[in-house]
Order: C-alpha cells, then sequence, then structure tokens
C-alpha cells in the first residue's frame, strides 16, 4: 500500500502560519514532505517562523499579508503559486477573538472579528478555489472551533464567526467536490497558544475547561498533527463537508 500520509511534492499554504496552531500545523505538513508558504502580517514573526520551519528541514518560504485586503490576499494566492507552481493545500487559519459580554461588545469589536475571521477566510478560500480549480485538485482546511459548535458566554462574535465557517464548508465542499477539491474542517477546543495563554493563565477558568473535555487536559499544538496531516493527504479522499473536532471529547459531551 502506498503511503498514504506522504505529501512529497505537495505545496500548502497556511495562513496565520507565524505563531501558534498555524505554525504548528505547517510543521506537521512540513514533516510530512509538503513545501510550506506561511502567510501573516507581522514580518518579524514571519521571519522567525520560516527560520524555524528550515531548521527541522522543512521547504518554507513567508510571505506578508493581511487576510481582510482582497487585493493583498490576491497577490498572495498568485505569489505562492508561481513560487512553488501549484497551492494544493490551503489551511484557512488566520483568526482573532475578543472575548466580551453580550452588551459591552462594541460595534468595532464585532466588525473586527468577523473581518478577520469570516470574511478573511472567504477571500483567501475563494482565490484558492480559483487556483485549485485550474489544477482540479486540491484540499481546503478551514480552522473552525468548539465554538462552531457549543454555546459560551463571551463569545458573541467569535461564535458567530466560526458557525459562519461550519455552514460555509459544507457549501464549499458541495461546490467543489467535482473539481476534484475536497473541503474540511477543524474545529479544536482550547489549544494553548499567544492567543489564549492570558485567558488560560486564570487557573479556576483553566481548571473547568479541563472539566469540560472527556480527555481532562487541555489541548497541544501536536495534537493538531495528525488531524491536519490526515485531512490534508490522501487518506482523507473520501472526506469531505465535516468538521472534524480535536476536543478532548467536549463537543460529545
Ligand atoms: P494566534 O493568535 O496564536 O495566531 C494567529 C495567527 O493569525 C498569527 O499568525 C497572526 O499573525 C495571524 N493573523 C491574525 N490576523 C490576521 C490577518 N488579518 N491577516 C493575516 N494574518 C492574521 O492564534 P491561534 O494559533 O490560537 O489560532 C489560530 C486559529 O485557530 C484561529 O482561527 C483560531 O480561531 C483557531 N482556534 C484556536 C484555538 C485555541 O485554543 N488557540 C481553539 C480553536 C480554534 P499576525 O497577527 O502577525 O497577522
Amino acid at each position: 500500500m502506498k503511503d498514504l500520509f506522504n505529501l512529497s511534492g505537495k505545496a500548502a499554504l497556511v495562513t496565520g502560519g507565524s505563531k501558534g496552531i498555524g505554525l504548528g500545523m505547517a510543521r506537521a505538513l512540513g514533516l510530512a514532505g509538503a513545501k510550506i508558504a506561511i502567510a501573516s502580517r507581522g514580518i518579524e514573526d514571519l521571519e522567525n517562523a520560516t527560520t524555524d520551519l528550515q531548521n527541522d528541514g522543512i521547504d518554507a518560504k513567508a510571505f506578508q499579508v493581511d487576510v481582510t485586503n482582497k487585493h493583498q490576499v490576491d497577490e498572495l494566492v498568485k505569489n505562492v503559486t508561481s513560487h512553488f507552481g501549484t497551492v494544493d493545500i490551503l489551511v484557512n487559519n488566520a483568526g482573532m477573538n475578543i472575548r466580551k459580554p453580550l452588551v459591552e461588545i462594541e460595534e468595532e469589536d464585532w466588525d473586527k472579528v468577523l473581518t478577520t475571521n469570516l470574511k478573511g477566510l472567504f477571500l483567501v478560500g475563494q482565490s484558492v478555489a480559483k487556483q485549485m480549480i485550474k489544477q482540479q485538485s486540491g484540499r481546503i482546511i478551514n480552522i473552525s472551533s468548539i465554538l462552531g459548535e457549543v454555546g459560551m458566554s463571551f463569545q458573541t462574535s467569535y461564535a458567530a464567526s466560526k458557525g459562519g465557517i461550519n455552514q460555509l464548508t459544507k457549501v464549499w465542499a458541495d461546490e467543489l467536490a467535482s473539481h476534484g477539491i475536497t473541503v474540511n474542517a477543524i474545529g479544536p477546543a482550547y489549544i494553548k497558544t499567544p492567543m489564549t495563554e492570558g485567558w488560560l493563565s486564570d487557573k479556576k477558568r483553566y481548571n473547568n475547561i479541563v472539566e469540560q473535555t472527556m480527555l481532562k487536559r487541555v489541548g497541544e499544538l501536536s495534537d493538531l498533527a495528525g488531524p491536519i496531516v490526515f485531512l490534508a493527504s490522501d487518506a482523507s479522499s473520501y472526506v469531505t463537508g465535516q468538521v472534524l473536532y480535536v476536543d478532548g471529547g467536549w463537543t460529545a459531551k
């Protein structure tokens, strides 16, 4: 049997690949053989992350982009395609959160979260889909959250964005299937990253989060390595339109 998880010769674009979950997934895909384009706004983080990946023997290149800007997104996809020849895998991961009680959310907070998490993911997905349709193949993996599925206080805008991601994942899967493209989402529970370290530093909150999981722990970046390689590889060829929750059992409770 051929190696179902081997990504040699494939090119992957990971948005928000300069830190946290994006960098962890970029590393997992790179170690499985893929060439890696990481894309985000902060140039210093991008350069450090690229060096970090290259030190692991990965063919990695950084691209600066704000995913909320359509012109920059189209340029990004053009530049990644001309550098690597194809875009075989998209990890649509760039995102942010502003946690506030419903009655304290400013209009700007809502706009910022929805524009980054939902509009940005749409712009990148649309631009990459055009390239994948030309190739008649591809894997799109949208990074959602358990908040796309469960309710939780202080998460109005974030949960709305992630619920939207779950739904558009199914629509894209249906629309792009005839072009040889699969579209899935990963829904992590809490993972220790720069985005969550402040939130998780509260001991009571941390313990509550641990209690919500069946496996009684918070997730690590390494917990996402297998799921992302699976969804990016031939091992998942008959899987599309799904949200794979990587959450220690949280959403199944
Ligand atoms: P981090 O804050 O650690 O990293 C976010 C990444 O996105 C950075 O590379 C950041 O770089 C980039 N980014 C943010 N805004 C933009 C933008 N407008 N354009 C381009 N890049 C951008 O977050 P995490 O790694 O924790 O989260 C990554 C994804 O995983 C998000 O979609 C998040 O919702 C999701 N997730 C995270 C969970 C967790 O517990 N950590 C749980 C469930 C889902 P820069 O700011 O330099 O642009």
